[in-house]
Order: C-alpha cells, then structure tokens, then sequence
C-alpha cells in the first residue's frame, strides 16, 4: 500500500490537500500538514493532492 507522507521542510500549508483529502491531512497550528489517516488514501485520490500541492511537499511511501 502507498503511504502519503509530508515534507515538512517544504510544506506552506496551503491547506489545499486537506480540502482534497481531508481524511488523510490535517494542517495544525504550526502551518504543516500533517498524515492523520493514512490508511484512508485508498478510499480518496491521494494523488490528487499529491498534484495539487504546489510545493510538490507529497510523496508515497510503499
Ligand atoms: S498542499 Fe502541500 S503545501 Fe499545501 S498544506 Fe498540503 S502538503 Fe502543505
């Protein structure tokens, strides 16, 4: 299974992701997006915050 997983050196926390997947990310107080459901992504399009991420901050993890 691929598992999402933040850069947080160039995550900016647009929050885009969370309003794409927002079972998978959750961007908290420190303005970083963070995996809260990793198990989720087969469930939504991870990939597609993956895209939508303008820092390109979203990789996978097999
Ligand atoms: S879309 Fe990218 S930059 Fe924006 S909050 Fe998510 S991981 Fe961070």
């Amino acid at each position: 299974m691929k598992r999402p997983v933040v850069d947080y050196d160039l995550c900016i926390g647009c929050g885009s992701c969370v309003e794409v997947c927002p079972e998978v990310f959750q961007v908290r107080d420190d303005e970083k997006a963070y995996v809260i459901g990793e198990d989720k992504c087969n469930t939504c399009d991870c990939e597609e915050a993956a895209n939508i991420c303008p820092v390109e901050a979203i990789k996978f993890e097999e």
